[in-house]
């Protein structure tokens, strides 16, 4: 089936003799279309299971499946293509080019997917859904910090991905920008059909997901639906 499937998901971390189990032995299912948030303390492996979900981390046992393909197995240069196919991602510091004007940032994923003319299209209608038209030429440093994460979010979708990793993209700004930057996930998130993972601390964000998911040292504790998937 489509979706991500994580089977025994497992990362151990080594500290001088000690072994961490910052992810330990995780089985989920998350259809297309839903969006999870991930909550948990810090240090309970959020961060750990959305860079193995975002292919940047190889676990250290168990099986992890994006859209039917086996991903453990593959090599690093077809994690890497599998990755920039399917993934998009958002961080807490933007992680935008600062040499780079808005159109570009949200068009720089495309270097490895050669869009073209489509591409560039793609990459302004974004940019005018995020409401960044008038922006489209400024700098990252001409920006606040809301606008910046709209250009990152943007960019994260900009190859159509199937999956969206997004960790503590809030954490960075104030209440209301961050209510405004969830409004504007769950659109896209319905509109695109696109499957979000987000980590946050904030359990009134959590709150608007269509499932929240409880880690506590690297475990799943909770896992808890709310309302359906919107399909597409
Ligand atoms: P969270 O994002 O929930 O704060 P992390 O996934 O970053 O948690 O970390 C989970 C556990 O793994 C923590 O105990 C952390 O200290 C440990 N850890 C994370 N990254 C590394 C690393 N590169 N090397 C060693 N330990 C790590
Ligand atoms: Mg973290």
């Amino acid at each position: 089936m489509a979706g991500v499937e994580l089977v025994g998901l497992t990362k151990n971390y080594k500290r001088g003799q000690e072994i961490i189990r910052a992810l330990d032995g995780v089985t989920l299912d998350i259809a297309p279309g839903e969006f999870v948030a991930v909550v948990g303390r810090s240090g309970s492996g959020k961060t750990t299971m959305l860079d193995l979900l975002g292919l940047l981390l190889k676990p250290t046992a168990g099986s992890l499946i994006i859209d039917d393909v086996e991903t453990t197995s593959l090599s690093d240069r077809q994690r890497a293509h599998l990755r920039a196919r399917k993934v998009g991602f958002v961080f807490q510091e933007y992680n935008l080019l600062s040499g780079l004007n808005v159109f570009e940032n949200v068009m720089l994923p495309q270097r490895y997917a050669k869009d073209g003319e489509a591409g560039r299209k793609r990459a302004i209608d974004l940019i005018d859904r995020v409401g960044l038209s008038d922006r489209i030429k400024h700098r990252p440093t001409e920006l606040s910090g809301g606008q910046m994460q709209r250009v990152a979010i943007a960019r994260s979708m900009v190859n159509r991905p199937s999956l969206i990793l997004l960790d503590e993209p809030t954490g960075a700004v104030d209440t209301e920008t961050a209510q405004q930057l969830v409004d504007l996930l769950k659109l896209l998130n319905r509109q695109e059909g696109v499957t979000l993972v987000l980590v946050t601390h904030d359990l009134d964000i959590a709150a608007q997901t269509t499932r929240q998911i409880r880690l506590k040292d690297g475990k799943v504790v909770s896992d808890e639906r709310v309302g359906e998937a919107v399909p597409v």
